[in-house]
């Protein structure tokens, strides 16, 4: 199946390879388009939210960031492949742009920290042109379109977390001069070494979230939403388009 239902959202049912070959081809097309990767508490503010589970079934791609995503899957009885953390993906896309002299504009986080992860970026993936760069809190928004247009980057990476990359990205469709766009949540961070991820024995123990949650306590304010998620996503098992 290329498509999985979990909870109102249409999945994607791509390996992470799979899921980077069809972003350089979206890229190649120059597609203007965008990509979503959505987690469990995303999907669970999408049952709430009419307007946000819309923008993320309208993306060119959506993609299961968080092994509750897999699990709901698996459970409901239609599996999605595997795991595509955004940050995985990015960095993978990263690399391949690198090859081919690629460029990405990031836009997002803090001023400081979006200048950092450019600078660890640059680094990390020698041959990739960093066109761009804007904070994702003091930015004007004709400004930046008219930066965007200027750059035309190969992949605009949209980090302001859920739902506003998703609500911006589906308002800037077609819009902007790019190959692609991705919303990656707090990828920018973790390139810029803010924030870091779970060393891989957690990820490992698929215990990622968790991690976080210890790292970075407002998220047990997510506990409401990820138990609303688990209840939906067991509860009513068998029913697919849930
Ligand atoms: N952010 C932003 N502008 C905003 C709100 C948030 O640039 O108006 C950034 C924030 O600094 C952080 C990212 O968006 O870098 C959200 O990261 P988080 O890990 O919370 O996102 P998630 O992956 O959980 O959606």
């Amino acid at each position: 199946m290329s498509k999985i239902n979990i909870l109102g959202i249409s999945f994607d049912n791509l390996s992470k390879d799979e899921a980077v070959k069809k972003a350089l081809s979206l890229i190649a097309g120059k597609s203007g388009d965008y990509i979503c990767t959505p987690n469990s508490v995303i999907l669970s503010m999408a049952g709430e939210d009419e307007k946000l589970k819309n923008a993320i079934n309208s993306s060119a791609m959506v993609l299961a960031d968080g092994m509750g995503v897999v699990a709901a899957s698996k459970i409901r009885k239609t599996p999605l492949k595997e795991r595509v953390a955004g940050i995985d993906f990015a960095a993978s896309l990263l690399y391949e742009l690198s090859l081919i002299g690629g460029s990405v504009f990031l836009f997002g986080s803090l001023p400081n920290v979006a200048n950092k992860a450019a600078e660890n970026i640059s680094t990390a993936f020698p041959g990739i042109i960093i066109n761009g760069v804007s904070d994702g809190y003091y930015y004007d928004e004709q400004e930046l379109s008219a930066k965007i247009n200027e750059a035309k980057p190969d992949l605009l990476m949209v980090c302001l977390g859920a739902p506003k990359q998703e609500m911006w990205m589906q308002k800037q469709r077609g819009k902007l001069k790019i190959g692609i766009m991705a919303g990656l949540g707090g990828s920018i961070d973790v390139f810029a070494g803010e924030s870091k991820r779970a060393p891989l024995v957690w990820q490992k123990l698929r215990a990622e979230w968790l991690y976080r949650m210890i790292k970075e306590p407002k998220r047990f304010m997510q506990l409401p939403m990820l138990f609303k998620f688990i209840c939906r996503a067991t509860v009513k098992r068998g029913e697919r388009h849930g």
